[in-house]
């Protein structure tokens, strides 16, 4: 495959200062295309250290994509020391001088010498212009590399990726056709799964790749395809797709673009069905999440969020005698909720949560992180009970997807 290195320059990045956003970007965006990153580098704004991972990447990859140490305030270091990596001088690119007056002028602001140094540039490189900033691009081709420097602030270095970099790189390699599909699974951990699918991972064929994507209460599987023809991998990919749904039926919710939330409430859409929702411990955070597919006043009713005990008894007419006996946070309690909310708003289904999503409060009968939830269904009522974290946050997304899960089931 065709590979590539990032190399992010900034002692800021080094002092903790500013996250190394643009090398998850760029990282994102070479798998996008299929080209592989092997490497990623960080150094300060060091000549020497510069020029060192310059020498690494330049006998490793095929491109080398640099952010960073552009701005007019920093002396043009990186310029120098590319330029001397490449025994090129410094020179002034007309055309970049021209684009830095034109920038200035339709802001109303005067050109200062500062800025006007921005366009001399190493003799060797391909000026790329920067039509969101002041810093230009720099593309150079040696010895069979394409190296690329932009500036580090990351809108910059997007538009400079979007608009020339992508489209030159694609240009100049033979990059492989890929096909993307993500399988969305819930209420089972990676480490189960995996055991799960091990025998058809073990099947797949080298050029279709899995990866596991969890992240809070899901885990997404990935199938990523490279070939030559669109119509094939997704042939291909949807062969695979059949053999592995039965493995994992009961876990999967959804595909691609799909969420718990938005699947579930095309189902309820489907079985002309609703939804209320009694929230305690999950504060809203729950209603948020339903509330957040366009479309979902078709199948969600209303919430109460009853968070003091008070309110459990006045606004959803929990029994006095539960909430002194089993307490709030107890499977007798959120089966209540569920019945009384479904009630009041008349749903096909009333949800419910309550728990302790800490970080103070447990004790050792009921622990930070316990949990109760329950779905009523006028008949039924199914609970579940929830060991969670000591995260406050991390306990209250849990929950709610935990929540729709059950409700999904
Ligand atoms: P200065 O640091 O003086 O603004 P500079 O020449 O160092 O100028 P850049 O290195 O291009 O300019 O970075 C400008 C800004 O972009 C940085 O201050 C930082 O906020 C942001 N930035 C730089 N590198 C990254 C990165 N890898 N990820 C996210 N943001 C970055
Ligand atoms: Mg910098």
């Amino acid at each position: 495959p065709v590979t590539a290195e990032i190399i992010s320059i900034g002692d800021e990045l080094l002092y903790g200062q500013i996250l190394d956003t643009n090398s998850k970007w760029l990282s994102e965006e070479m798998d996008k295309i299929g080209v592989r990153v092997t490497r990623k580098t960080t150094v300060g704004d060091d000549p020497q250290a510069m020029n060192r991972a310059y020498e690494a990447a330049s006998r490793e990859v095929d491109i080398v994509l640099m952010t960073g140490g552009l701005g007019p305030t920093k002396d043009d270091l990186t310029k120098h020391v590319l330029a001397d990596f490449f025994n090129a001088s410094i020179k002034l690119f007309p055309e970049a001088l021209e684009d830095l007056r034109n920038f200035f002028e339709s802001r109303g602001k005067e050109l200062t010498p500062t800025n006007q140094s921005q366009a001399n540039l190493p003799s060797n490189c391909t000026y790329i212009k920067n039509a969101v900033g002041t810093a230009p691009g720099m593309w150079f081709e040696e010895n069979g590399v394409v190296w690329m420097s932009m500036p580090g602030v990351p809108h910059e270095m997007r538009y400079l990726m979007e608009n020339a970099v992508i489209p030159k790189i694609k240009e100049k390699f033979k990059l492989p056709v890929i096909y993307h599909k993500l399988i969305k699974t819930i209420g089972i951990g990676e480490s189960w799964l995996s055991d799960k699918i091990s025998v058809w991972e073990e099947q797949l064929p080298s050029h279709i790749r899995l990866a596991y994507l969890p992240s809070l209460g899901e885990v997404k599987l990935r199938l990523t395809a490279f070939g030559e023809s669109l119509q094939t991998l997704a042939e291909e990919v949807k062969e695979q797709t059949i053999k592995l749904e039965p493995l994992i039926s009961e876990y999967i919710y959804g595909y691609d673009t799909d969420s718990i939330a938005s699947s579930l409430g095309h189902e309820l859409i489907q079985r002309k069905e609703n939804l209320a929702i009694a929230e305690s411990c999950t504060g809203g955070y729950l209603t948020h999440v339903v509330t957040s597919i366009p479309g979902s006043s078709n199948y969600y009713n209303g919430s109460i969020v009853p968070y003091h005990n008070d309110f459990k008894e006045q606004l959803l007419g929990v029994n006095p005698n539960t909430l002194s006996t089993k307490g709030a946070v107890s499977e007798e309690t959120v089966i209540e909720m569920s019945k009384q909310v479904r009630l009041k708003f008349n749903a096909t289904y009333g949800l419910a949560t309550s728990g302790i999503a800490g970080p103070g409060g447990g004790t050792t009968e009921k622990p930070v992180g316990l949990v109760w939830i329950a779905c009523h269904d006028g008949k039924n009522c199914r609970t579940r009970k929830l060991q969670l974290t000591k995260d406050r946050l991390i306990n209250i997304q849990l929950t709610s997807t935990a929540s729709l899960n059950l409700l999904r089931e």
